[in-house]
């Protein structure tokens, strides 16, 4: 087997190419903590129940943030939660976007995406 010999083909495109994104992109971080609490649904009758959300935070992707302490922040402001009875105003995942977009401070999140199989609700600046 012989090894191709490099051609112009296998060098990049443009002089722009680089390891950074390009500002014509948008490029999106975003970190995940699973979040497993109680709820009651006021309009299902299904009474107290446990899901466990996957909740999302966006951020810009640029510039570079440590997607490592956004994902602690994110675990912190969700610590409060976990194994607990959501409060009345935080029962739909709807309202748990809003208040982790609202709420989390660090790395200024732009979004929100909460994720259970089936279901995904969203909050957005
Ligand atoms: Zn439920």
């Amino acid at each position: 087997m012989v090894r191709p010999e490099p051609t112009s083909d296998m060098t990049p495109k443009s002089a722009s190419a680089s390891a950074e994104p390009s500002a014509a992109l948008t490029v999106r971080t975003l970190v995940d903590v699973d979040l497993t609490a109680f709820h009651t649904d006021p309009h299902m009758g299904e009474g107290r129940h446990e899901h466990t959300w996957n909740v999302q935070a966006v951020f810009d992707g640029q510039p570079f943030r440590d997607a490592r302490a956004l994902r602690t922040a994110l675990t912190h402001l969700l610590s409060g939660l976990q194994g607990a009875d959501l409060p009345a105003d935080l029962w739909s995942g709807e309202a748990l976007a809003a208040f982790v977009l609202s709420t989390l401070g660090t790395g200024d999140p732009i979004g929100c995406v909460v994720r259970r199989p089936g279901f995904q609700a969203e909050a957005w600046l």
